[in-house]
């Protein structure tokens, strides 16, 4: 077996990842690190949990120890898709350049660009961003990007979702052809093996295997809700997931809750906290510092349950994490391995639990198609109780949930400004992906809003904070029209009642 020691990593990096308390590489670590050495390209294909950071910043570091930073000169650049996977990066370049005098500078929406600026004027050896947020400085003339030595894409999958593409594009092209370039993507569709064929030289291929293989240490189950009518089926689920949490009793000690559409994120997070467990929310469109606040309290273990969409939880690393809910079944099957990888890392034991409905069966099946194996069947408690799939629970409403199921109030659509992350999405005409497919990417797709019912902030610190209660449309969409490309008369996508 490799060790760290045989990877010719700088003596100061091997000391601070010994300090990390690492014994052996990751597969992913024992591939790349020794191609990156050589100062060959690396396209790595996988997934966060693997240890892909440490894979690029460990011999970046090695790389950059030799050399000085110069004013408004990076000389390496991290591309990350979200704030959140952004400042994780940065986090795991502060541990393992503890030894050296190699500088950083983080550029993220929602962080001001003062203190930045002078970072990056005074020269830093590492620039870690958004891409959004990279080309907003650069084209201020804040920054110059011909000093980049080394250049990384992560997550480039969901750069896509996100429609980053043409901003990495430009990106790449704004650096020196001599660079050295690590590209991680955890799938390859055609768009990204494009980019690679353009950007990356002779790259060296490696790629661990999909984490749904790895994580055998994760207990899975799917908990068949079957709600009396369609409208009710958000409320029957919220009452399925109270009951689950209560059933599993201390053995949950932290658990992370997914849903589909932010503004689902925002009504469960309301009713659990009505019906008293301790949850708070996140996704893209709360405020950073409430975002950070939520996630630091979530890690430090004072939040039990974290309400998340998929984009505001991606890359989120918090090493314990008891439970991985699925509110709602992924839209995407490769979003279901990335959010049951929130738990059971690093050989822990891990239960994740996906609630679906009757009408979410073609979603199950792609998902057990991904992971070429079906899903355990577990018991749904409320119905184990009530002894059947419930016309008592429909004359029983919850009263929380007597609030709409996530319908918003249709106002006119007005114009607004897409946020600096969300703006190269909104330049790019066509979305990557479908619409209905791609909910939170989507919505950062489309300038185009429509003004939602105000979800309540779920802490006292969040009803102090700016609440953006933005909604695009297609928000409330169910699923895709089969034929209409992005055009479905709205009144299509509206829910009927089959009473
Ligand atoms: P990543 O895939 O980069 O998000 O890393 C997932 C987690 O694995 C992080 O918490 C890292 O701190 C941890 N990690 C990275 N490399 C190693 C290693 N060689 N041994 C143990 N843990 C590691």
């Amino acid at each position: 077996m490799t060790k760290f020691s045989d990877l010719s990593l700088d003596p100061k990096v091997l000391k601070a990842v010994i300090e990390a308390g690492y014994e052996t590489p990751t597969p992913i670590q024992a591939q790349a690190i020794p191609y990156a050495l050589e100062g060959r390209d690396v396209l790595g294909i996988a997934q966060t949990g693997t240890g892909k950071t440490a894979s690029f910043t460990l011999p970046m570091i090695t790389r950059l120890g030799r050399g000085r930073a110069r004013a408004r000169m990076p000389r390496s650049l991290v591309l990350a898709p979200t704030r959140e996977l952004a400042a994780q990066v940065a986090e795991n370049f502060d541990i393992y350049a503890k030894y050296t005098k190699l500088t950083k500078a983080l550029l993220i929406g929602g962080v001001a660009f003062g203190e930045q600026d002078k970072l990056i004027d005074r020269g830093v050896d590492v620039l870690i961003a958004t891409p959004g947020r990279l080309l907003d400085h650069f084209e201020r003339g804040k920054l110059l990007l011909t000093g980049v030595e080394v250049m990384v894409v992560d997550e480039a999958d969901r750069m896509l979702d996100m429609g980053f593409i043409p901003d990495i594009e430009r990106i790449f092209k704004l650096t020196p052809f001599t660079r050295q370039t690590f590209f991680y993507s955890a799938t390859m569709p055609p768009e990204i093996e494009r980019l690679t064929n353009t950007f990356l030289q002779a790259p060296a291929r490696v790629e661990v295997a999909r984490q749904a293989t790895a994580s055998e240490t994760i207990e899975q189950a799917l908990i068949t809700v079957t709600p009396p009518r369609r409208d009710r089926a958000a409320s029957e689920k919220r009452k399925c997931l109270r009951a689950l949490i209560e059933a599993e009793g201390d053995k949950l000690t932290n658990a992370i809750v997914f849903c589909n559409r932010k503004v689902e994120v925002d009504v469960l997070t309301k009713s659990l906290r009505k019906h008293k467990v301790d949850a708070a929310a996140i996704h893209g469109d709360l405020d950073q510092s409430v975002r950070t606040r939520t996630l630091e309290g979530f890690r430090n273990g004072e939040l039990r349950i974290l309400v998340a969409s998929d984009v505001a939880a991606r890359g989120l690393d918090v090493p314990s994490v008891s439970h991985v809910f699925n509110f709602d079944v992924p839209t995407h099957p490769e979003d279901y391995v990335h959010r049951i990888g929130r738990t059971g890392r690093a050989g822990r034991d891990g239960k994740a639990l996906t609630l679906a409905t009757p009408a979410d069966d073609k979603l199950v099946a792609a998902v057990e198609a991904l992971l070429r194996k079906p899903l355990p069947r577990g018991e749904n408690p409320v119905e184990a109780a009530t002894g059947a799939s419930s016309d008592k629970s429909a004359s029983t409403p919850d009263s929380v949930d007597a609030a709409p199921e996530a319908k918003p109030r249709r106002t006119r659509s007005r114009k607004s400004a897409a946020k600096p992350d969300s703006a190269p999405a909104a330049r790019q005409s066509a979305a990557a992906q479908p619409e209905a497919t791609q909910p939170e990417a989507a919505e950062a797709a489309t300038p185009e809003t429509t003004v939602a019912e105000a979800p309540a902030p779920a802490t006292a610190e969040e009803r102090k904070a700016p609440q953006p209660q933005r909604r695009k449309r297609g928000d409330d969409r169910k699923g895709a029209v089969v034929g209409m490309g992005d055009h479905v008369p709205d009144f299509l996508m509206r829910e009927f009642r089959a009473n």
